[in-house]
C-alpha cells in the first residue's frame, strides 16, 4: 500500500506540475486551430482561445505564475480582455491562473460543483495530498448544471455537463457551433490513459460515457482540444474511448474471475496498448489500479 502510493507520487508529480518550480523557464506557445480558434500551451491543462467580433473567451487558466505571460499572448492575438474564462474542472492544472484572471476582470464560469470544489478543502487520493480551499476570487461566479449557451461576437459556444462522474464530477466540455471546435478538458487525455480523480467525483465508467456523449457533437472535420496533448480529429476521439472500454472489459472480467490486484496487474492484460497509452502519466499498473480501485466500490 506504501508503496503504491509512492509510487504515484513519483510519476505524477512532474507531470501535473503541482509546484509552482521552475515555471520562469516555461515557454508559451500558440497554435493556431481555426479561423477563430487558438490553443495555447505552456505548463498544466492545453489552453483554448475563441476570438470573434472583438469578443474573446478563454478555456482553462494553467498555473499562476504563467498568468501575466498568458496574458500578454493573449494580447498579441486580441487586445481585446477575454470576456470570460470557462474551467473544463476543479484541478490546479486548468483553475491556478483564476485568481490573477478574475482580478484582471474576466468573468469565471464553470459547472456547478468546480465551485462547491474550490470553495472546500479537497483530498486528492492519489497524491495522497490535501488541497486547501482556493481564496474567493477563483471561485467561477456564473455556474451551470447541465448546459449553457454564451454568445461571444459572432459564436455560439455551447457549454455542457456530459456525465455526473467522468475525470471529476464537475467536468465541462465547451463546443464552439460555427469554428466547429471542442475542447475536451481531462475528459480526454490525447493518445494515453486517462487520469480519473476517484476522489473528486470521478469514474471509469462515467469517463467512458461523457467521451461518447461528447461524439455526438463531433461532425467529420470537428477539431477536438484535448486537456493533455495534441489536437485531433473525431477518429482519434473514438480510438480513445474503445480502448478505455476495452481495458475496463478485460480488467473486470479478470476481477470476476477471482484475480486479486496484483496478479491481474502481474498478467499484463493491457500489453496491446502499454507501448503508446502507458506512456503518459498514468502507467499500465496505474491504470489497472484505477479500474479495479473503481470497480471494487
Ligand atoms: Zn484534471
Amino acid at each position: 500500500m506504501r508503496m503504491r502510493v509512492f509510487y504515484f507520487f513519483v510519476v505524477m508529480m512532474p507531470s501535473l506540475g503541482l509546484t509552482a518550480q521552475n515555471m520562469d523557464d516555461v515557454e508559451i506557445t500558440v497554435e493556431q486551430v481555426r479561423a477563430d480558434y487558438y490553443v495555447l500551451k505552456g505548463a498544466g491543462g492545453n489552453i483554448g482561445l475563441l476570438v470573434s467580433d472583438g469578443e474573446s473567451l478563454m478555456i482553462d487558466a494553467q498555473f499562476a505564475p504563467l498568468s501575466a505571460r498568458l496574458l500578454d499572448a493573449i494580447d498579441h492575438i486580441s487586445p481585446e480582455l477575454p470576456s470570460y474564462l470557462v474551467n473544463t474542472h476543479w484541478h490546479g492544472d486548468h483553475t491556478g491562473g483564476n485568481g490573477n484572471f478574475a482580478d484582471a476582470g474576466i468573468k469565471i464560469v464553470a459547472q456547478e460543483e468546480v465551485r462547491t470544489r474550490l470553495s472546500e478543502k479537497q483530498f486528492i487520493r492519489a497524491f495522497s495530498r490535501e488541497v486547501p480551499p482556493s481564496p474567493e476570487n477563483y471561485w467561477p461566479t456564473v455556474t451551470f448544471a447541465d448546459s449553457m449557451t454564451l454568445t461571444v461576437g459572432s459564436e455560439t459556444v455551447v457549454l455542457v455537463h456530459p456525465t455526473d462522474a467522468g475525470h471529476t464530477d464537475g467536468d465541462g466540455i465547451i463546443y464552439c457551433v460555427q469554428n466547429d471546435v471542442l475542447h475536451m478538458g481531462d475528459l480526454y487525455f490525447q493518445g494515453k490513459y486517462p487520469y480519473v480523480d476517484l476522489s473528486t467525483g470521478g469514474s471509469v465508467d462515467g469517463l467512458i460515457a461523457g467521451v461518447q456523449r461528447a461524439l455526438l457533437l463531433v461532425g467529420e472535420d470537428t477539431r477536438i482540444v484535448p486537456g493533455h496533448g495534441k489536437v485531433t480529429g473525431g477518429a482519434a476521439l473514438r480510438e480513445y474511448v474503445e480502448v478505455l472500454q476495452d481495458c475496463r472489459d478485460i480488467v473486470s472480467a479478470m476481477m470476476k474471475q477471482g484475480m486479486t490486484l496484483e496478479q491481474i496487474k502481474e498478467a499484463k492484460p493491457l500489453s496491446e496498448y502499454d507501448a503508446q497509452y502507458g506512456t503518459g502519466f498514468i502507467k499500465p499498473d496505474a491504470w489497472i489500479d484505477t479500474i479495479y480501485t473503481d470497480l471494487s466500490r
